[in-house]
Parts: structure tokens; sequence; C-alpha cells
């Protein structure tokens, strides 16, 4: 390496170097990029990223599920002035650009309003977004009709930018919604991709050989689409929007709690509650709904919703654990994490050879709540289950569909592999002993195996330790009108080699 940048490549380099890293036995690896994560979360408390540069990753992908900041450029100049570790990517959000423009509310958009959606899209793609994103089972993504989201994807498109998307439903309504996918990127003229995709509730399991089909027919006639996935059978969002119908979350929490206090309307409420606790996130017992996080009460992490509907003084009914849900939102709302997914689809989809990885995950302050293990072992899970003991994927493939498939995909040209004049992002590990430690139990583990990290050619983590090192850029999408000011430069590497 020299600098930020990858020198030469040989059996044997003769070279003087000021320093050599001995790795014979490992595997060294492209840093991975994580085209999937709630990063914001954290990154201003842990600007290193620990649980994520552990694991390998070297980028992060910020911006998901229709939800970002807008506009992005104040956002993205603060991440750089503040100094992380890993580099960092941003999608603009569909649902956030609604939100701005036209609120929580399910109606359709005036022209008038289209141009100013329109121009929010425009502007965060020149802000340096990669693409658009969507989360159409959020509010209020929920309330956005298909020719809306094409009309805002066209002009991501037309910018190089590409369309990932939160599908609007991925339980009952999971074929309808790959459709909607597919036809917002064959309409839209841009990339395509379902992001974390999944099957959620044991009626809707084995659908995945449906929604499979449908996308390999549809780059069969020429649609460019893909697919991510987190390598774990439960999913994680709050507890209000996973339990809770979306008309009744309609215009905001107050008129979300003024609907719980109508008796009607809570009876409504419930009786669709329930339908979702037994046939889709719920999956079908109490058990299997537990509380991440929750402000008006931390101790309620780590607990279920059995035990604290038990807690209530009422018997553990699906009845009873939606009328927990419904006290959950009106005390002021718990993040949740819902254990509702097959495991065959999940190695269905894994294997597919359009799928990459995308952890989902967030940045947690170390022992803080008790969230998904996804943040701290994606990407050694996939190597240590699904590669070395389950043995789906050859390493080789794994490797691909965590660094070079997503820098593709995001159009990051100079990352994503190992090749001379590439940037010198990288993720050393022991193939032996590479393994997510991370549990639903005890989620605050960090995964083991991998022995360094670079980023843009600086040591960030090694002998078990994170460095001093904190070499992060912000990566640019390619329509950036804003010259990138306050992120670190390649003139501020250590001249030559380390
Ligand atoms: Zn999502």
């Amino acid at each position: 390496m020299r600098g930020d940048t990858i020198a030469l490549i040989a059996p044997r380099i003769e070279a003087r170097a000021a320093r050599i890293v001995d790795v014979n036995g490992l595997v060294v690896s492209p840093g991975f990029i994580d085209i999937h994560t709630h990063a914001r979360r954290g990154i201003f408390d842990v600007p290193t990223a620990d649980n994520y540069v552990r694991q390998g990753v070297t980028t992060l992908i910020e911006g998901p599920d229709g939800s970002s900041p807008i506009p992005l450029a104040p956002f993205l100049e603060k991440v750089a002035a503040t100094h992380i570790t890993p580099n960092f990517g941003m999608f603009i959000g569909q649902g956030s650009i609604r939100s701005e423009v036209i609120g929580e509310v399910d109606r359709a958009a005036t022209t008038a309003e289209m141009d100013k959606m329109r121009a929010l899209v425009r502007q965060g793609m020149e802000d340096g977004a990669l693409g658009l994103s969507s989360g159409l089972f959020y509010v209020p993504g929920t309330f956005t009709p298909t020719e809306e989201v094409i009309e805002l994807a066209r002009v991501a498109g037309e910018m190089g930018g590409i369309y990932i998307s939160h599908m609007r439903d991925e339980a009952k309504g999971v074929i309808e919604s790959v459709r909607e996918t597919l036809v917002i990127g064959e309409r839209g003229h841009l990339p395509t991709q379902i992001t974390h995709h999944k099957v959620v509730g044991k009626a809707n399991w084995g659908r995945s050989v449906d929604t499979l089909r449908m996308v390999d027919e549809a780059r069969a006639r020429g649609v460019d689409a893909t697919i991510d996935q987190y390598p774990y059978t439960a999913s994680a969002t709050s507890i209000g929007a996973a339990l809770l119908p979306a008309w009744a979350q309609e215009g905001g929490r107050e008129a979300t709690l003024k609907r719980l206090k109508d008796p009607a309307t809570r009876a409504k409420i419930k009786a669709e509650s329930v339908r979702i606790l037994r046939d889709e996130r719920g999956g079908g017992d109490p058990k299997n709904v537990a509380v991440s996080s929750c402000q008006f009460d931390p101790s309620l992490a780590g607990k279920n919703l059995a035990q604290i509907t038990q807690g209530r003084g009422l018997p553990i009914t699906l009845e009873n654990a939606a009328e927990t849900a419904m006290w959950i939102v009106e005390q002021g709302g718990c993040g949740g994490i819902f254990h509702a997914i097959g495991e065959e689809d999940l190695q269905r989809i894994l294997v597919h050879p359009a799928t990459m990885i995308g952890s989902d995950g967030e940045i947690p302050i170390f022992g803080r709540n008790s969230p998904h293990p996804r943040s701290y072992g994606t990407f050694a899970r996939v190597l240590g289950v699904y590669v070395r003991e389950k043995k789906l994927l050859s390493l080789e493939t794994a490797v691909q569909k965590m660094s070079a498939f997503p820098a593709q995909r995001l159009g990051l040209a100079d990352r994503g592999v190992l090749r001379v004049g590439m940037k010198a992002d990288m993720a050393i590990f022991d193939p032996a002993r590479v393994r997510d430690t991370a549990t639903f139990e005890k989620p605050h583990s960090y995964a083991e195996g991998v022995t360094h990290v670079i980023v843009n050619g600086q040591i960030v983590f090694e002998n078990g330790a994170m460095t001093a090192a904190r070499p992060g850029r912000i990566l640019y999408g390619p329509s950036t009108k804003r010259a990138p000011q306050s992120s670190p430069s390649a003139s501020n590497a250590a001249p030559g080699a380390w």
C-alpha cells in the first residue's frame, strides 16, 4: 500500500516497506461494505463504529427505508467533521421527502407537491446521495401510490442513482410488493433493490420460491434487480410501526393517541394488532416479540411481550398482548425484535446470486439496551455459520456478496475488490475462527476472528483493539455538485507506505 491506495499485489515484494504485516494463514479480503445501515443512530456517539469495524466492515451506507436527513449536505458535513473510522455514504429517503412536503397523511400529492418532491430528490443527489430509498411499509411511505414513487425514482435514475426499497408488505402481500419493486425499477429506468428481503409470518413461509423466481424473470427481461439480506430469522423496528396498522399511525403521534382513546377505534386497532401478532410480525406468540430499547422504561429492554403482559397483571393471550402493544405506544413507544422469519427462506435468499449482505443494524453504545445482534454479527455470521459450518456459500462467494457486489451496485468504482490502484480498504481474518458472538440474549458482544482492518490505507483495528486512526471518508454519489470539503483527503495520509 502507498498512502490510501493498493500499490502492488505479488507473491513476493522486495521493495522496502515502513511496515510489514504477517498475514500467513489468514484471508485478505476487500473491506466489507454494508449497503443498509441505520448508523446515524450512534455514529456521533461512537465514531469508531467498533461493532462494525471488528467484523471487517469498512464502509457504512445510511439513509435506507425511506428515511434520511433532509437536506443531506449539512448532515454529511457533520459526519465528515466528526472524523469517523469507516467510510460513509447515503441514500436520500422518499418517506422523509414526502413527510417534509405533504406530511404524514394518506392522500395523493398535488402537481405542485410532486414538483417539490422531485426537486428534493434532485437536491439529495446533488448533495451526494447514491440513490433513492423507500420504506413503503412505514408511515408516510405506505400512503404513497406506486406512480408517485416511479416519478421520484426516475429523477434519481437520471442522475445515476439506484432505488432501494423496504417493501410495502413483507408478509401476506410479499408477492405484490416484489412486483411493485420490480415495476418501479423497470418504469423508473434505474437499478432496483429489494432491501433486507425476508418473508414474515409462518403462514407466508416458502414464498421466497416465488419472489426469487420473479426477480430472475425480471432480470432475464433486462430489469436490473438485486437483493440484500441479513442472516437472522428476526427483524427489528419500532413496536408501534410493526404491530399497529398503518392507518392508525396516520397524522403522527398525537393523532394515533387520539384514536387509541376512542373505544370503537381502539377495538379496531386491537383486532388488527391481534392478526399481526398471530399471522405476521408477532410470529404467533407474544414470546416472539422482544423489546430492544424503551425510553419510558429502560428496564423493559430484553423482556418479551408475554412477560410484559404478565407484568401488567394480564393473562398471556394474543388479545392482551395487543393491549400491551397499544399501551407501549401510549407510553411513548419501544423498539422491538420480531421472531417471525423462516430459516429455509433465509437460506434460499442468501444463496441467490442476486443477493448481497446488509446488516440493517446501527451503532449501539456497548452494553446499553438490548439491540438486534445483527449490528454486531452480520458479516462474521455469514462467514462463520453459512460458509464454514453450513457450507452453503463458498468463501469467495460470501466475500463477493459483502464487498465487490455492493461496491458495484453503489457505483463505488475504486472500492470492493483488491487490485492495484484501488483504495486500500481491507478485512483480514482467520477463516477457521471468524464468527459472530452476539446473540438475542447477549447482543453486546463483538465478532471474533478478524485480525486486521484497514481503511484508506490505515490500520484501524489490530491486536484485538481499535487504533487511533479515523480515516473514514464520505463516499459521494454520481451527481454530487458540492466539492467535498472537510472530508479527510488522501494528502492527509502518511507519506509512503505504512
Ligand atoms: Zn427496513
